[in-house]
């Protein structure tokens, strides 16, 4: 309870005349990263939905999208993971400017059938359920989809993927697109969890608080949480709130 009190005084942003200085949280996310007993990871927020993971397996870039000279901090990614075709999370564009000769990606089948050629050669593909190996990383699709009437056609179920990346037992769930499914309340053993939220596309910050509360990753980010229009957008600082004590809330600058 006392280290979520302290995170959530720390979301205050102050200003120092005309400079706004970032919280420490903010600005510490993706600097120190997560220790564990094989390494670290360290993340980097990009925007919305995409960010750049450095890990014992290499540097992971989630559904790159955008400008490629947002990447060009970072080394070349050793493996891509694309969780569905929608434009926030998959652009071909960008895809090709950010490989590098020995890049893996995987994918989600919808994904894979889209690729251009010389992309295809370099993707392997997994469905809800699968599970693939990248060097001694395991990873897992996990199903991502709506079940609210209404917003059914955003993601079907069966189609796109979620990811649990296994690092020798620091598990790390990317949520992809999707809604609070039996599947992500049934996760076990969540060291690090990125959860999306939006509307009408995925969530409201309560059905995604409540789904963190009943699968307790060590720790969150709330991401992918802008949305289209009145009540789109969530605020990640009431999920924080009404995830209390059941997770450590880390918030990322994933917006300009
Ligand atoms: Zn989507
Ligand atoms: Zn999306």
């Amino acid at each position: 309870m006392r280290q979520t009190r302290r995170h959530f005084l720390s979301l205050a942003a102050a200003t120092v005349g005309s400079i706004t200085v970032l919280p420490y949280s903010v600005r510490a996310a993706g600097q120190s990263g997560d220790k564990f007993a094989g390494g670290r990871i360290t993340v980097h927020p990009i925007s919305h939905a995409s960010f750049v993971m450095a890990t014992p397996a290499g540097t992971i870039y989630c559904d790159p999208v955008g400008d490629a000279a947002a990447y060009s901090s970072f080394p070349k990614p050793d493996l891509i993971l694309v969780t569905h075709h929608h434009g926030d999370h998959y652009k071909p564009r960008t895809l090709a400017a950010l490989v590098g000769d020995k890049t893996q990606i995987i994918t989600n089948p919808a994904v894979h059938d889209k690729l251009p050629t010389e992309l295809k050669a370099r993707t392997a593909q997994i469905a809800n359920g699968g599970s693939t190996a990248f060097g001694k990383l395991g990873i897992d699709a996990i199903p991502a989809y709506n079940m609210t009437k209404g917003r059914l056609k955003f993601h079907p179920q069966g189609r796109d993927n979620g990811y649990v990346l296994n690092f020798d037992g620091f598990r790390v769930y990317i949520s992809g697109d999707t809604e609070d499914i039996p599947e992500m309340r049934g996760l076990k053993d969540i060291s690090l969890a990125f959860v999306c939220m939006n509307l009408p596309f995925t969530m409201d910050v309560k059905a995604a608080a409540s789904a963190v509360a009943e699968f307790k990753p060590k720790s969150v980010y709330p991401y992918h949480y802008r949305g289209r229009g009145e009540g789109g957008t969530q605020d990640p600082k009431e999920f924080a709130r009404l995830i209390g004590a059941a997770a450590e809330v880390k918030i990322g600058k994933w917006y300009g």
